[in-house]
């Protein structure tokens, strides 16, 4: 059986993947991307775009739905083979820009297989094929997580990874996980006219750690579908539909033509191995990763993307590919490198943001400012007058910490956030920065007062009164 040597190998060619073998190759390293099928990444075949290729679908039904707020009447007529087509066709594109991507490295980098460490730099892959390397990058991703009285339904049971091949839609859909995956994906498909409903055995929505924040997503999500939390599911099959039984918070049951599971992606470890490396595991099968450097303890490892399960979103991925491929290719001499503020969105209508990290406790060392959108000039302009927005900043000053979002555009103003953060700057700060009106930027600014008011900060001699049309 063959033997391949190199400095760094990389197993799996998701966005981390693809990044870090990129990463170490440009600084000189000989690299080995593996991967077990080499089918594009999960972004591109079964993850953010397909995602929102439906959410578009869906945006447009609505919009055509609430014509009517307008004087406009009209009636949109949903055809779910030809909503699925589109999201297929677009998909694909996305899919083979990946693949020709792949198809541009170098000759001997790609290598198809699974594969599995025999120790701390050394590789066993399916086809028999031994690998030894200087440095390894673990950029497996995650998978969909099953609870165990789902695992029956067979075709009748979807994820992620399925949902997006149904030649057309259904016509009932149970979505169990009120994450963000599950969020999205039910209210996209109850605006294109899937009977949805939503469950949860926890008892919040989106992970959100604002009380105030998720009671004002959970009353506008409810209004395309309903949400129960709190609850046990079992299910049973019949020839073409599920029958699910839930029990707790509330009781019930109801029919589906599917059940979509959405209920958390743990980390892809299964077979490969890392027993065999001397690291030192948790109780889920992890080692710990330096998210500075993306290195497992002081082994030549280093992990990259959703399988450190750390901050599972693409941004992050590309970021942590870089960092571990930088710093596999100059093992032992790794540096460390400050993470970005965290950003997370979630694509509803109206969207959803957490920017920065949430302080501990809403204590005496914090501030929050809200902004509301029920009188915000723009957003009654555009009918989208709902959502709050809490900011949070140090006391000390006001420099801004972080925000949780729900309201028009909030996927916009989220970074400008974000952005701000990264600059430490404060509200105070933000407000001499210019907002054109009449913008939903604007309607952060009651938010940002707020917080200039409760800080000891230096007074500023610019106008904080209320200006009638913002
Ligand atoms: C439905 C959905 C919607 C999403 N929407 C968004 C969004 O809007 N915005 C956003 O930022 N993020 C979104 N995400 C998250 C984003 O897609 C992921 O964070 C990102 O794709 C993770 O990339 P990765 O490289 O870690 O993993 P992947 O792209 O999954 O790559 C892992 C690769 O490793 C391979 N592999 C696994 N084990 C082995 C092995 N033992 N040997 C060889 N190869 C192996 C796999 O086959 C795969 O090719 C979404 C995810 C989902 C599921």
């Amino acid at each position: 059986m063959p033997h391949l040597q190199c400095d760094v190998a990389i197993i799996g060619a998701g966005t981390a993947g693809l990044v870090a073998e990129r990463s170490a190759r440009r600084r000189g390293a000989k690299t080995l991307l593996i991967d077990d099928q080499f089918a594009g990444t999960t972004c591109t075949t079964a993850g953010c775009m397909p995602s929102k290729l439906l959410i578009a679908a869906a945006a447009a039904a609505h919009a055509v739905r609430r014509a009517r707020i307008f004087g406009i009447s009209a009636q949109p007529e949903i055809d779910g083979r030809a909503v699925m087509d589109r999201l297929r066709k677009e998909r694909d594109r996305f899919v083979a820009g990946v693949q020709a991507d792949l198809a541009k490295l170098p000759e001997g980098v790609k290598h198809l297989g699974r594969a599995a460490f025999t120790g701390p730099t050394t590789l066993k892959l399916d086809d028999g094929t031994t690998v030894s390397a200087k440095a390894v990058v673990i950029a497996t991703g995650s998978r969909p997580s099953i609870p165990p009285a789902l695992r029956d339904l067979g075709d009748r049971l979807l994820t992620n990874e399925t949902i997006f091949e149904l030649p057309t839609l259904p016509s009932s859909v149970a979505v169990v996980g009120a994450g963000p995956l599950g969020l999205e994906l039910a209210q996209a498909l109850a605006r294109l006219g899937v009977r949805v409903e939503l469950f949860d055995k926890g008892d919040t929505i989106a992970g959100l750690e604002d009380a105030a924040v998720e009671q004002v997503l959970t009353t506008i999500l409810e209004d395309d579908f309903s949400i129960h939390l709190g609850v046990d599911l079992a299910a049973s099959r019949e020839a073409d539909s599920v029958t699910l039984y839930w029990t707790g918070d509330s009781e019930g049951e109801g029919r589906f033509d599917y059940l979509l599971v959405a209920a958390g992606r743990p980390p892809q470890l299964d077979g490969l191995g890392l027993g065999t490396t001397g690291l030192d595991l948790d109780e889920h099968g992890l080692p710990s990763v330096d998210p500075s450097t993306m290195q497992c303890g002081s082994a030549p490892i280093f992990m990259a993307g959703d399988v450190d399960h750390a901050r599972p979103v693409l941004h992050e991925a590309q970021a942590e590919g870089n960092i571990a491929g930088r710093n596999a290719a100059a093992y032992p001499h790794v540096t460390r490198t400050r993470r970005m503020v965290p950003l997370a969105i979630m694509f509803t209508d109206p969207s959803m943001a957490v920017v920065g990290t949430m302080p501990k406790a809403p204590d005496e060392d914090f501030v929050c400012g809200s902004a509301f959108y029920e009188d915000q000039g723009r957003a009654k302009v555009f009918a989208t007058n709902r959502g709050l927005v809490n900011i949070y900043a140090d006391r000390q000053g006001g420099r801004l910490t972080a925000a949780v979002m729900v309201g028009p555009a909030v996927e916009h103003s989220a970074h400008l956030l974000a952005w701000a953060m990264e600059q430490g700057m404060t509200a105070s700060e933000v407000l001499d920065m210019p907002f054109y009106h009449p913008t939903y930027e604007e309607g952060l600014k009651p938010a940002f007062r707020s917080i200039c008011k409760a800080v000891s900060a230096p007074a500023s001699d610019r106008d904080d009164g209320f200006v009638p049309g913002t």
